[in-house]
C-alpha cells in the first residue's frame, strides 16, 4: 500500500513541553501501517514548556535542548496551535470530534503545598512563582518584591539550588544570559546578603545532582557556609557513598567546601541539614523561620528531636516539589497530582481504561526527573497508543481544516510554528543588539502580536 493510501491516525497532543514534542517525534518515526497527523496544542504562545519557563537562564547548555525540539517542530508534519488552552479554548468533546486519540503532556506547573504555620504570610513564596518570574513567564506579575537581605529556601532538590543561586548570584554575572530585562533590573538592586537552604535530612540524602551543586560553589563573591555538626551523623552514609557514584561526588564537593576559607565574600549561601521547617515567623510578614533539628532514623529518613532554632530571614521560598493540575473531563489523582495511568494509558477511579486518552511526561509520572527522562516516557506512551487501534475514537469531523476554523470561530488568536519563528527571530535580534543570546518578550499580547499568526499558512 502506498503511503497516501494508508488510513490516517489523527492525534492531538496537549502541552508543547519536551514530553509533548518528543511524543510527536516518536509517533512520526514509529513503524506503523497508517499515516499520522499531529496537532500540538499549547496554552502559551511559545513552545518548550519548562525548558523555556523553568530551566534557569544561566543554564544555556540545557536551554540549548530547544534546538533539538525545534527541529521536530520544523519537520513540517506537526501543526502547532499556541495560545490555546485545553479546558477553556478546547475541550475533550472537541478533541473526540476531530481526533482518534489525545496525549496529555501538560506537566506540573504549581508548587506542592507545605502545611506549616505562617506559610500564608507576606514574604512566603512558592518556588514556581519565583522561577516563572525570573524566566519571564507571561502569566505571572512582572515585578518581584526583592527587598530582602536574607532569605530561606526550603528543600534539597535542584529547584532549591536554582532559587538560591538566582537569589545569591550577582546580577552582572547573569547579564550575558537570556534573563529578561525587568528581572535583571530587579536583581541588580537586590540588597540580599544571606541565603539559607534547609533540608530535613542529612547531606548524603539530598536530591541535588552533582553538577548543579558544584555550580553553587563557583559563584563569584559568594561564600558557602556549612556546619560541621551536620556531618558524620549518620552511620549509613559511608555505605550510601560506596554504592552511589552520585553521592560520592556530592560528598567530595561538600568536603571540599568545608575546608574552604570563608569571610571575604559579600554574599553567603548557608546549607543547613537535619533541619525540618516547623513555622514561618512573623505577624503580618515574614521575620524568621523556626526549624526543628532532626536525626537520622537509620532507614534513610529523619525524625524530630524536639530541639528548635530560629533564623531571622525576611523571605521564605519553598522548593518542595511541583504538582500537576487537573484537566476537565480527564481522570486525576489528587494525591500524586498526575493523570492515573498504566504505561501511559489513562485509567479512571474504577481502574478501567479511558479509551483514547493517554499521558506522558510530568503529568504522567509526577514532577521528578530531567528532560531526557520525558523521552523514554514518551516512547512507552506512544507504543501503547499505536497498539490500541481497536480502542481509538472515531472522529465525526476528521477534516484538518476544521480545527483552525473552530478556533477562529471562537475568536482565539492562536500562534503557529511560523509565528514562533518570527518571535524567536525577534528575541534573538533584541539579544544580538546587546551581545546576548536572546532577550525574551514577556507580555502575552506582545508575544502573540509578534507571532502574528497567518490563519492559512499551516502545513496540513
Ligand atoms: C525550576 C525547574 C528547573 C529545571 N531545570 C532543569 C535542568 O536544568 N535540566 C533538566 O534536564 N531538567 C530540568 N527541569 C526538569 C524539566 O523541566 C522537566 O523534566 C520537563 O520540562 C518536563 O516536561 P513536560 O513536557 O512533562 O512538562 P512541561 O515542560 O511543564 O510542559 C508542559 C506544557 O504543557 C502546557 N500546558 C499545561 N496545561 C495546559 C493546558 N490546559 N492546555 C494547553 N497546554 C497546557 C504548559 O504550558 C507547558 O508548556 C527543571 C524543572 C524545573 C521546575
Amino acid at each position: 500500500m502506498s503511503e497516501r493510501q494508508k488510513p490516517v491516525l489523527r492525534v492531538a497532543i496537549v502541552g508543547a513541553g519536551p514530553a509533548g514534542i518528543y511524543a510527536a517525534d516518536l509517533l512520526l518515526k514509529a513503524e506503523r501501517p497508517f499515516q499520522v497527523s499531529i496537532d500540538l496544542f499549547e496554552q502559551l504562545p511559545a513552545p518548550y514548556g519548562l525548558v523555556r519557563y523553568g530551566v534557569a537562564p544561566d543554564h544555556p547548555r540545557i536551554k540549548g535542548i530547544v534546538n533539538a525540539l525545534r527541529d521536530v517542530l520544523d519537520g513540517g508534519n506537526i501543526r502547532f496551535f499556541g495560545n490555546v488552552r485545553f479546558g477553556t479554548d478546547i475541550t475533550l468533546d472537541d478533541l473526540k470530534r476531530h481526533y482518534n486519540a489525545v496525549i496529555f503532556t501538560t506537566g506540573a506547573i504549581r508548587d506542592a503545598e507545605l502545611d506549616i504555620p505562617g506559610i500564608e504570610l507576606l514574604g512566603s513564596f512558592g518556588a514556581s512563582q519565583f522561577v516563572s518570574w525570573y524566566d519571564g513567564h507571561p502569566d505571572v506579575p512582572r515585578d518581584w518584591p526583592l527587598d530582602h537581605t536574607s532569605a530561606a529556601v526550603i528543600g534539597n532538590g535542584n529547584v532549591a539550588l536554582d532559587v538560591a543561586r538566582m537569589l545569591a548570584k550577582h546580577a552582572e554575572d547573569l547579564l550575558p544570559t537570556e534573563v529578561p530585562a525587568n528581572v535583571y533590573d530587579r536583581l541588580v538592586a537586590s540588597p540580599i546578603t544571606d541565603v539559607h537552604i534547609f533540608g530535613r535530612r542529612g547531606p548524603i540524602q539530598v536530591r541535588f545532582t552533582p553538577l548543579e551543586l558544584r555550580e553553587l560553589g563557583e559563584l563569584r563573591d559568594v561564600d558557602i557556609i556549612l556546619d560541621d555538626a551536620d556531618f558524620g551523623v549518620d552511620e549509613s552514609d559511608e555505605r550510601s557513598i560506596a554504592t552511589s557514584k552520585q553521592l560520592l561526588v556530592i560528598n567530595r564537593i561538600l568536603t571540599e567546601w568545608r575546608s574552604r576559607e570563608t569571610g571575604r565574600a559579600s554574599r553567603r549561601i548557608h546549607l543547613h541539614f537535619y533541619s525540618r521547617p516547623a513555622e514561618i515567623l512573623g505577624s503580618d510578614r515574614v521575620t524568621g523561620l523556626r526549624v526543628e533539628r532532626t536525626a537520622p532514623d537509620g532507614e534513610g529518613g529523619a525524625h524530630g528531636t524536639g530541639e528548635f532554632r530560629e533564623f531571622p530571614v525576611d523571605a521564605v521560598y519553598r522548593a518542595v516539589g511541583y504538582f500537576g493540575s487537573p484537566l476537565d473531563g480527564v481522570p486525576f489523582d489528587d494525591r500524586r497530582g498526575v493523570i492515573p495511568n498504566r504505561a501511559g494509558r489513562a485509567i479512571d477511579d474504577e481502574d478501567e481504561r479511558v479509551h483514547g486518552v493517554y499521558a506522558s511526561g510530568w503529568i504522567k509520572r509526577g514532577p521528578v526527573g530531567l528532560i531526557g527522562a520525558t523521552k523514554s516516557d514518551a516512547m512507552e506512551t506512544v507504543q501503547a497508543l499505536l497498539g490500541d487501534q481497536s480502542e481509538w475514537w472515531s472522529p465525526s469531523e476528521p477534516d484538518t481544516d476544521a480545527i483552525p476554523r473552530m478556533l477562529e470561530a471562537r475568536g482565539i488568536r492562536y500562534t503557529t510554528v511560523q509565528g514562533w519563528h518570527r518571535l524567536d527571530a525577534h528575541e534573538r535580534a533584541l539579544g544580538e543588539a546587546q551581545q546576548r543570546e536572546r532577550v525574551k518578550v514577556v507580555p502575552r499580547e506582545e508575544m502573540v502580536e509578534i507571532s502574528d499568526p497567518p490563519a492559512t499558512a499551516q502545513p496540513t
